[in-house]
């Protein structure tokens, strides 16, 4: 995993601000140890404050892997709110399942099984956070669904939008097999930030987190501008 600030920082961040417990820390540290690529502490530690600021009632996550950002979201949802989650890749799915029912919340959890862009287009919403950790290259095409399915004053959160640093180098300094993903994710920086409808703010933590707020409608819902 790659992360846009150095090891000594980060391993102080992650000595100073403590894991989880109960079994969401449990699945925290199995998910660690089995290299799954899960948020960082530090990251998780933000969507906690942002989540109790927030208080949604209605959560979308795009990317569950083994449901540990899912699990530590509900704990921010109200007894009657839920979380949807959406994951494509069996392997994960499978522990997600299994991690869903040992932290109890079937009732809260609904995961879809498929290719978010097959399945974002059939959503309704409203969700008052969605959670994009996905395919980086494939944000600028979820983004107009997001942008449909979050209402005025919802927010969206994005993780993994710096490449590990990268996406501040020109794309000839890196790797060529790096730089479509180089120009999607530059391409789809410009577009939160200079978007009409959205208050943006980039932050360098883990492999850096987008924070969009929605301020007002969207001038052509069709297209997401
Ligand atoms: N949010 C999780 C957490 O912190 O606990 C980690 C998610 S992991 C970084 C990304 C996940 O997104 C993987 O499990 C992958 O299978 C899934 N994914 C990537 N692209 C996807 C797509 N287009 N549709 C559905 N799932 C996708």
């Amino acid at each position: 995993m790659n992360y846009v600030t150095d090891d000594t920082l980060n391993t102080y961040l992650r000595t100073v601000q403590p894991m989880y417990d109960g079994v969401l820390g449990e699945i925290q540290r199995e998910a660690i140890a089995a290299e799954v690529p899960i948020i960082p502490l530090e990251t998780a530690r933000l969507l906690s404050v942002l989540l109790s600021m927030q208080k949604p009632k209605h959560i979308l996550e795009i990317g569950t892997a083994v449901a540990f950002s899912a699990g530590l979201m509900c704990r921010y949802l109200p007894p009657d709110g839920t979380l949807t989650t959406i994951d494509r890749f069996e392997v994960m799915l499978q522990d997600a399942r299994t991690n869903i029912k040992r932290m109890g919340l079937e009732h809260q959890i609904q995961l879809l099984e498929g290719d978010a862009a097959d399945i974002l287009p059939t959503l309704q919403g409203p969700y008052d956070v969605i959670f994009l950790d996905a395919a980086k290259g494939q944000y600028s095409n979820f983004l107009p669904h997001c942008l449909r399915l979050l209402p005025v004053g919802g927010l969206l959160i994005v993780d993994d939008v710096l490449q590990g640093g990268t996406i501040a180098q020109t794309r000839f300094s890196v790797p060529r097999r790096q730089r479509t993903i180089h120009k999607r994710l530059r391409n789809f920086l410009w577009d939160i930030t200079h978007h009409e409808a959205l208050e943006t703010s980039i932050i360098p933590i883990g492999d850096g987190l987008a924070l969009c707020y929605k301020k007002k409608e969207v001038s052509d819902p069709e297209k997401g501008e």
